[in-house]
């Protein structure tokens, strides 16, 4: 239910004016602020010029309506007559129509009644809700308030337009002010941008140098490595006359010593091969059944078969898969010797499945050995990374066995995962497409 507050009638331009002077003085008082005052006033008096065009006569009616449960400034202006479609009164309600949506919250137009009505409502501002005593206040302050006559209306627009003009140069100067700040900041990122190219090109050198010097030293080192582990081969076979106990744990100890740096040596050359981008997958199927038999001829001089069994199940892979077969055994073989070098009783299990569903086939190595502790776990994939426990004393091992396995795995497609508890046992997982991508992904 809409409660009146004033009527205005709308017979002369001098009451377009009038209603402008009351619709600033009707907002002020329900507490909208100075920029809606000027909104509402703008919208009541150019919907008001056109229905009274042509002196036809008309009434504006101000009321205070309620809308969803918020107060509302509710205006009805309605004009004598329906303007003829096409005449200058109809242009002009047009335009009028256009202005009211602009800067008033809602604005119908009913002519249902063959006088046209045109319905404007904006909402109160939140602060307190005008009570009905509060209306009635203002009602009788408006009926004590006098409207000034044309000039100083036109004066008063005047103002409100400098002040818009002001207001509008300001937010224009804030803009500017603004667009500057992200132009410089734009300049600053485009120069970030630039320092961050050049250190990564720097990286990348940096990169490049690092396993062309590997790949030099490891050649290098190869054929004296070859050289000393024939000899003490030589010696340790008698070739050269028969050794004493205490030359013969020398020369062990020489030849041993010679292998493991060899290993070492080896692994490094691949690392080095694969950083260079040298390293290419040679694709083949691959017989899940055919690929443990091969694994368990090459680990089985070092399962401790006393207390440790060695148990391969490729039974949820039944179809040749296509992968690199050699890479996909490197991963394997390095975690199988690890999996056997950190367990001293129970077993190591090497299992393949497939999930159908994504494409992909898993191989796992689950050992009941030492596990590795939650705070290790993102360690051992890093180059040169081992964790300290007792039997990595027993067992040298380079530390690179892991981070290779990484790399061979990304370009085979694939990735690795390792879940672990220490004391129980760790499994290492690795991920392959069951369909080699082409292109080669590059290793990462
Ligand atoms: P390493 O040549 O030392 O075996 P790896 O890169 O293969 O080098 O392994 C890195 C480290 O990860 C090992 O030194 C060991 O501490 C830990 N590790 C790897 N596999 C296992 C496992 N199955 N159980 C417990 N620890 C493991």
């Amino acid at each position: 239910m809409s409660q009146r507050i004033l009527a205005v009638a709308l017979e002369s331009d001098k009451d377009v004016v009038l209603v402008r002077q009351r619709a600033r003085q009707v907002s002020a008082l329900l507490g909208f602020n100075k920029q809606d005052q000027v909104r509402i006033a703008t919208a009541i008096s150019e919907v008001a010029r056109a229905a009274s065009y042509g002196g036809a006569g008309g009434r504006a009616l101000f009321a205070l309506g309620d809308l969803h449960h918020r107060q509302q400034l509710e205006v009805l202006v309605s004009a004598a007559s329906v303007p003829a479609p096409g005449s200058e009164a109809a242009a002009l309600t047009e335009v009028a129509l256009v202005t009211a949506r602009r800067l008033m919250d809602g604005c119908d137009i009913d002519s249902a009644t063959g006088m046209p009505i045109v319905r404007m409502r904006k909402s109160l501002p939140p602060q307190v809700p005008v009570s009905p005593t509060r209306l009635a206040q203002i009602a009788t302050e408006l009926a004590a308030t006098p409207t000034g006559n044309s000039y100083e209306e036109v004066q008063q627009q005047n103002r409100e337009l400098v002040e818009t003009l002001a207001e509008l140069r300001e937010r224009q100067e804030d803009l500017l002010s603004l667009t500057r700040e992200l132009e410089d900041t734009n300049r600053g990122i485009v120069a970030l941008y630039a320092e961050i190219e050049d250190k990564a090109e720097h990286l990348r050198r940096a990169d490049e140098m690092k396993s062309r010097f590997l790949s030099n030293t490891s050649h290098e080192l190869r054929t004296p490595l070859s050289s000393i582990r024939a000899l003490s081969k030589l010696l340790l076979d008698r070739m050269d006359g028969e050794l004493t106990p205490e030359q013969e744990h020398q020369v062990g100890l020489i030849e041993r010593t010679a292998t493991e740096m060899s290993e070492l040596v080896n692994d490094l050359l691949d690392l080095a091969k694969i950083e260079a981008g040298r390293v290419e997958p040679q694709t083949e199927p691959v017989v899940v059944e055919n690929l443990f038999r091969a694994l368990r001829g090459m680990l089985r001089p070092l399962v401790d078969t006393e207390h440790v069994e060695l148990v391969f199940d490729g039974g949820g892979v039944e179809r040749p898969f296509e992968s690199d077969e050699t890479m996909l055994a490197q991963i394997l073989r390095n975690f199988i010797a690890n999996a056997l070098k950190f367990t001293e009783r129970g077993s190591v299990r090497v299992t393949a499945d497939e999930d159908e569903a994504a494409g992909t086939i898993t191989f796992a190595v689950t050992d009941t050995g030492i596990g590795i502790d939650a705070d290790h776990l993102h360690l051992i994939f890093e180059e040169f990374a081992q964790v300290e426990n007792p039997l990595q004393r027993r067992s040298k091992g380079t530390g690179l066995g892991l981070p290779l396995c990484r790399r061979l795995a990304g370009l085979l497609g694939g990735h690795v995962d390792v879940v672990s508890r220490p004391g129980v046992g760790s499994t290492f997982i690795l991920t392959l497409p069951r369909h080699f991508p082409h292109p080669a992904p590059a290793s990462t």
